[in-house]
């Protein structure tokens, strides 16, 4: 048997693989024009100026149009795209919202800048939120619950979208990491109230920073444009949309999340260049799991609610012990293969910011709200996620990976399966 590259051995690979930026490795001159183009009409702001391109305004009609549903906003990020829907549904000071144990810390951070409090609930074998632990975090002051779809994934929506039913509590998806992901044919995003996107370059596609909302409501809809844009519905959508709304009677504060149209250019060619890349990562990580499969039997992949609907852009590894996982890291780091694990194995709640509920505000507003169950957070409250995070390794599927990569990358966790013992 050949030697591991950390014992000595010959690495199945001489160089690292391509980064993992799905869309900025594909970016090029499509987005260079683009983006020219805005900038030669001196039009770099959606709303006024010389010769306005609208590129975000195409940006959300093709957005709507390929996901099927009525509306989509661009935004300055992700993040902004959570705080305008918690806003849009109305939710603030005095709710509850639950959130996954494993999500960014943007998605807990967005509940605390619309001045609600996040619930944890842990996860399942998927790596994505359990409907099961649901009713173990449910009382009169939650108001919605965050599904997240982790590393391409899709969280088991039908679960959710029940308990959201029983309870009458809203339903955001937060897409930003799965762009174009699916949930039994369906794009998720588009299940629950709202769905929210990123396109900042570590996603899927990218403008280097940027988000969107979108949603089938047009009620939702404009209280999201207006909480993006100062409380203010621009002529612009009132024409769109045929929205006619009084401004006396609707409008409120809001904040300035508005995309630019610089952005807008980049995001439309980007968006052009989605279904390639999605084919292309599903393609390249069904082949190599499939072999894998077939080449070593004891092999486990992290489970699915619907691997039809998987955007492949990673393979999840699960091991037996926290210490295999580590083992398979060193191990793929030698043969130069990239493997991560997940937030380095820590379930969000573990974060300081959020376990010790510290916020920039005075006696840590929103957290001095006097719940009837107060919100307590702790180490190992949600013992799932910290043990599948720290025995699950993650592998990044570029869309531009060659067949030699592939190869090469089979023929190294091969090697490091047998070799180990896993
Ligand atoms: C990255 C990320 C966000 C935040 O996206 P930004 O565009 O960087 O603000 C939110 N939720 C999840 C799950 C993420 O991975």
């Amino acid at each position: 048997m050949k030697k591991l590259a950390m014992h000595g051995g010959i690495p199945a690979r001489t160089e690292p693989l391509p980064p993992n930026y799905p869309g900025a490795v594909v970016m090029g001159a499509e987005e260079a024009e683009h983006a020219a183009r805005v900038i030669h009409s001196q039009s770099p702001f959606r709303f006024y100026g010389a010769d306005v391109q609208n590129t975000v305004q195409s940006l959300e009609m093709m957005m709507a149009d390929k996901l099927g549903v009525a509306y989509a906003l661009g935004v300055t990020s992700c993040t902004a795209a959570l705080v305008v829907a918690l806003k849009a549904l109305g939710i603030g000071y005095g709710d509850k919202v639950i959130i996954p144990a494993v999500t960014f810390l943007a998605t807990a951070g967005a509940v605390i800048s619309s001045n609600a409090v996040p619930v944890f609930v842990d996860v399942d074998e998927s790596l994505n939120l359990d409907p099961n632990d649901l009713e173990r975090v449910m009382d009169k002051d939650v108001k919605a619950v965050i599904a997240v779809s982790i590393l391409g994934n899709p969280c088991d929506m039908d679960g959710v979208m029940a308990f959201a039913a029983k309870h009458h509590i809203h339903v955001i998806e937060d897409v930003a990491q799965s762009c174009g992901v699916k949930y039994k044919d369906r794009y998720a995003g588009t299940i629950g109230d709202i769905g929210v996107y990123s396109f900042q370059m570590n996603k899927i596609i990218t403008a280097g920073e940027g988000g969107a909302i979108v949603t089938r409501n047009s009620d939702l809809f404009e209280r999201a444009v207006r909480y993006h844009d100062q409380g203010l519905l621009r002529p612009a959508f009132k024409e769109l949309y045929g929205m006619e709304a009084s401004e006396e009677a609707s409008a409120f504060v809001g904040q300035n999340y508005r995309m630019s149209e610089i952005t807008g250019a980049v995001l439309v060619e980007q968006w052009k260049k989605l279904d390639p890349l999605l084919h292309n990562m599903r393609q390249i990580s069904e082949r190599i799991r499939k072999q894998l499969a077939a080449e070593i039997p004891s092999m486990v992949f992290r489970k699915s609610a619907d691997y039809e609907g998987d955007i492949g852009s990673n393979i999840g590894f699960q091991l037996r012990s926290a210490a295999d996982a580590d083992l398979l890291l060193q191990a793929s780091a030698a043969e130069n293969i990239t493997m991560y694990r997940l937030y380095g194995g820590k379930p969000v709640y573990m974060l300081p910011q959020i376990l010790f509920q510290r916020t920039a505000e005075r006696n840590n507003f929103p957290f001095d709200y006097p719940f009837a169950n107060p919100v307590v957070y702790s180490e190992h409250m949600c013992p799932r996620a910290e043990d599948l995070l720290n025995r699950t390794v993650f592998m990044p599927i570029s869309p531009i990976l060659t067949e030699q990569d592939e190869a090469e990358i089979i023929g190294g966790i091969h090697k490091i399966y047998s070799t180990l013992g896993f």
